[in-house]
């Protein structure tokens, strides 16, 4: 057959980027993307099973997620007008960013973050604004300033804890941030994707006159990164913003029981919580003062640098091991770094002997 043989152009913002990548290697001790080292609670997956056959195929599902939002409603104590469903936190961040960045707007980041918060935000086509954390990845208030002004962002992202670093903005730096954001008219996006492992929550400062948003993960501590959904907590004017934006019935049935039925194992999911932050500490305590530095987390994850500054190598070291962390050794600002996702007390106990044979070669 014979064809015409001129492509259609892709938008020119984006013909300089690249997609978002997150390697996989098969190998015993998977370490690097922060998922539960657990599956979900077994009633979960017979009610879910149950739950299934009563699914009515042929018509689409609750637009709203009622049932869905409700609970999550319920579990924060907030009106179910303040809660808005997605899949995945990315497709919250992601919806936050088509209502309020887009073309010709500006989104702030701190950098070193989460890397989605810059991309969704060129998607988007709107330009970030790029704040520096300190050498010790601490964020001060005066950078927040700083950017805020000279950046003029529409948005305003903070992660806390933050990714990769682990770190936990303290509550009065994201009160201020929150109250400064209120008086110029700009909107506050705290991603707590890692929120139930920190000391505390930028949930306890929602208030309908202040306009930020907290969001929030199914992926980590519920045990289902395979479903794909988190949720956003924030002003009734602001989530309906975001069901304007949102593709309609963008949460398929099953997702919605998933998600529905999870809430009922809040007490299972808070065991492991629990089980995670105490894992997280041994393995920081066992990593302090053995070669290499580690930095506080508040999250299920750690971030640490060899000694020799050498990240490949040790990655390198452990992946023959087989034990598989996150390689950010080459990522900017955090050269020589590498990030462990907390396993089961077996995993980490793996990964610290052979971290140790890593470091001591
Ligand atoms: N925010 C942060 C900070 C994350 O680390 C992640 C997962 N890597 C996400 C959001 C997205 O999580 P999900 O889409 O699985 O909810």
């Amino acid at each position: 057959m014979t064809v015409g043989s001129r492509r259609p152009s892709v938008r020119g913002d984006l013909v300089a980027m690249e997609g978002y990548h997150s390697p996989q290697v098969s190998v015993p001790v998977r370490l690097n993307t922060n998922e539960s080292p657990f599956p979900p609670p077994p009633g979960f997956a017979t009610d879910l099973a149950a739950a299934i056959a009563g699914v009515e195929w042929h018509r689409y599902p609750d637009r709203a997620a009622t049932a869905l939002r409700t609970g999550i409603a319920a579990l924060h104590d907030v009106p179910v007008e303040q809660v808005f469903a997605a899949n995945g936190s990315n497709e919250v961040l992601q919806t936050i960013l088509l209502a309020y960045a887009g073309h010709g707007r500006r989104v702030a980041t701190f950098e070193p973050t989460y890397a989605l918060h810059g991309h969704i935000t060129r998607l988007t086509g709107a330009t970030v604004v790029e704040g520096e954390r300190d050498a010790d990845f601490v964020l001060g208030a005066d950078e927040v300033w700083r950017v805020l002004d000279e950046g003029d962002p529409h948005v305003v992202f903070l992660c806390s804890p933050n990714n990769p670093t682990g770190l936990v903005d303290p509550p009065e730096l994201v009160r201020a941030v929150a109250e400064r954001c209120a008086r110029d008219g700009r909107l506050l996006v705290v991603d707590e994707a890692y929120g139930q492992f920190s000391p505390w929550s930028a949930t306890s400062l929602l208030h309908d006159d202040l306009p930020m948003v907290v969001s929030r993960t199914f992926s980590k501590t519920w045990s289902m990164a395979a479903a794909r959904l988190g949720y956003a907590l924030g002003p009734a004017w602001v989530i309906a913003e975001l069901e304007k934006v949102v593709l309609p019935y963008h949460l398929d049935a099953v997702k919605q029981l998933a998600g529905t039925l999870a809430l009922r194992h809040t007490d299972a999911m808070e065991h492991r919580v629990g089980q995670i932050v105490a894992e997280r500490d041994r393995i920081v305590a066992a990593m302090t003062g053995s070669g290499v530095r580690v930095w506080p987390s508040g999250a299920n994850f750690v971030l640490f640098r060899p000694a020799d500054g050498d990240g490949d190598g040790v990655w390198r070291r452990l992946l023959d091991a087989g034990v598989l962390v996150r390689n950010c050794a080459s990522w900017p600002r955090l050269g020589g770094c590498l990030r462990v996702t907390v396993g089961t007390v077996e995993e980490n106990d793996l990964f610290l002997s052979a971290l140790r044979a890593a470091t001591a070669a």
